[in-house]
Parts: C-alpha cells; sequence; structure tokens
C-alpha cells in the first residue's frame, strides 16, 4: 500500500506529520507523502518521524492554480529542499489578504468570528475549511459540506477569490524544488472527459510530469479511463487518498473510494530512486 496525497494540520487536516507517519508505518505502507496546501512546514517533521522506519516518507506539496472552471490542484513530489520561498511567501500573503476579507465580511453579518479562531485550528496555512469547521462548531451550519455549498463556494455569500499563481509558475517552482509535478485529482474538474484529455494534453505538453490517476473522490471506470489515457502518454502515474483526518472523515488513508488499498504499482519508480539519494540533512 502507498500513499502520495496526504494532508497534516500544517493545513487542513487534522494529524500532525508525526502521526501520520506512525499511522503509515502501522499500516505497512512502501512509501507516503505529506502534500500540505500550499506550505512546506510540516516537512521536516515528516522526514525525520520517517527516519529509520520501514517506509518512505516522500516530502510534497499541492498548490493551487489559477482555472476555470473549478479548481486546479498541482502536487509537487519528490521535493528535495523547502527552504523559505518567495512563490510560498506570496501565495500565503494573497491567502492573509482573503482570510482577513472574509472575517469582514462574516463579522458585518453579526457572526463574530476572529483570526485567532482560525489560527488555532493549524499550524500552517488557513483556507476556507477552517472557516468552515468554525461555522460548524459555532452551530451556523450541520456540517462542513453545508458551509461550502450555502456560504463558502463561489457565488455564495462568504465567497471571496483569492490571488492564486499560474500553472506555468507552480510547475516552476515544484521543479526548482527537485521535484515531479503532477495533476492532483483531474475529474475534479467539471469538463467533459474528452475536454478533460485535451487540458491534460496540453498540460503535459508544457511542463507537467505526471497525473494522479488513484485518488479516492474518483470512481473506478474513470479511473481505469485515466489510466488508459496516462500509460498511452507515457508520463509518471499517482495514486493518493487525499487524507484530511477528521475533517473529511470519509477519506481513509492508503485506500481509494472503495476503501481498496492503493498498490505499490502506482509509486513512481522515479519517486524511489530520489529518495535513496537525499540531498537535504535532517539530524
Ligand atoms: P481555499 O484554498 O482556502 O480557497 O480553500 C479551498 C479548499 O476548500 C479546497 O482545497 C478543498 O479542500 C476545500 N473545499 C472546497 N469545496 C469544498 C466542499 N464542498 N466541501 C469540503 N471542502 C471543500
Ligand atoms: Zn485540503
Ligand atoms: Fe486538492
Ligand atoms: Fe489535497
Amino acid at each position: 500500500m502507498i500513499d502520495l496525497h496526504t494532508h497534516s494540520y500544517f493545513s487542513d487536516g487534522t494529524l500532525s506529520p508525526s502521526n501520520l507517519v506512525k499511522q503509515a508505518e502501522n499500516l505497512s505502507m512502501k512509501a507516503f507523502a505529506i502534500t500540505d496546501h500550499d506550505t512546506t512546514d510540516g516537512l521536516d517533521e515528516g522526514l525525520r518521524t520517517a527516519k529509520g522506519k520501514n517506509v518512505i516518507f516522500i516530502p510534497g506539496i499541492e498548490l493551487s492554480v489559477t482555472h476555470k472552471p473549478g479548481e486546479l490542484h498541482i502536487l509537487g513530489l519528490g521535493l528535495k529542499n523547502w527552504e523559505d520561498n518567495p512563490v510560498l511567501k506570496e501565495i500565503n500573503k494573497n491567502r492573509k489578504i482573503r482570510n482577513l476579507q472574509i472575517i469582514d465580511l462574516m463579522n458585518k453579518k453579526g457572526l463574530g468570528i476572529t483570526y485567532k479562531d482560525l489560527r488555532k485550528q493549524t499550524k500552517g496555512t488557513i483556507g476556507r475549511p477552517h472557516f468552515a469547521a468554525w461555522m460548524v462548531s459555532e452551530g451556523y451550519v450541520k456540517n462542513i459540506n453545508e458551509a461550502f455549498t450555502q456560504f463558502l463556494s463561489w457565488g455564495k455569500p462568504f465567497y471571496i477569490p483569492r490571488e492564486t499563481i499560474s500553472l506555468q509558475t507552480a510547475i516552476e517552482f515544484i521543479h526548482s524544488t527537485g521535484a515531479y509535478a503532477i495533476v492532483a485529482h483531474p475529474l475534479n474538474i467539471p469538463v467533459n472527459f474528452s475536454a478533460l484529455l485535451e487540458k491534460l494534453d496540453y498540460w503535459l505538453s508544457i511542463g507537467i510530469d505526471g497525473i494522479e490517476v488513484i485518488h479516492s473522490g474518483t470512481k473506478r471506470n474513470m479511473t481505469k479511463r485515466l489510466l488508459k489515457f496516462a500509460e498511452e502518454k507515457d508520463c509518471i502515474i499517482t495514486g493518493g487518498s487525499d487524507f484530511h483526518g477528521k475533517n473529511k472523515p470519509a477519506i481513509k488513508l492508503g485506500k481509494t473510494k472503495n476503501f481498496g488499498p492503493i498498490l505499490d504499482r502506482f509509486l513512481p519508480e522515479e519517486l524511489i530512486i530520489q529518495n535513496n539519494t537525499p540531498s537535504k540533512n535532517v539530524l
């Protein structure tokens, strides 16, 4: 079993990086990646905890990039260096501007939210999922999904867009860290399948290295069709659950939508080779 897409409490997951590594080890996973939204802050802890354990730790990240329609997320897998980076600083500056605007909007409607209410939920990136969790905890909505569908999604009262980076910037940033750029959960993009393949084809031509074919949100028949396309393109193929701990309780670590294991064959060879020659020294 492997899992190349997980979130820790450095973004909108609920577990620490150490806890995630321990769970991966308990499940006898061959390899496992932490891919927090727009931050590398959990990677040192993950790498340190995985040292000497029987699981390959793959440092990762998930970036949101400008795209219409829907959201386009790009995974960076196999980061070799993750020192302070201007691209991540810029993303998080824009996030903060947007988050403060949402707080203003909510307070104008009398909700009484503070930045601290959000800050205490995460050690790293703050995003809409934290607003959603706060609305649940205050009893404004029943669950996170309701918070999104009624208030936080595009066109809803508390939706404010944030400035995102371009796909090209994301690819360049990921490559600059020594990682591979992978299109995350492509089937979440709300276009028909043939339009999606055209998009993927184009993205592969401008520097995308691979496609996350296995994902807990993807049905088996669509996974098969996407796998066939990715094999024909001879690109990197990865698999991950998109585990978020208690924030998305229906998703299980290392598991597909039907709770089958994500198989070792979806661990690309490139990432194993790279892992054997880490360039970053961690105590
Ligand atoms: P942000 O990047 O702060 O704008 O927040 C976007 C994140 O919100 C995405 O990465 C998703 O994880 C999450 N999200 C978006 N729509 C929903 C939804 N309907 N239910 C739960 N989470 C969602
Ligand atoms: Zn997330
Ligand atoms: Fe995503
Ligand atoms: Fe994710």
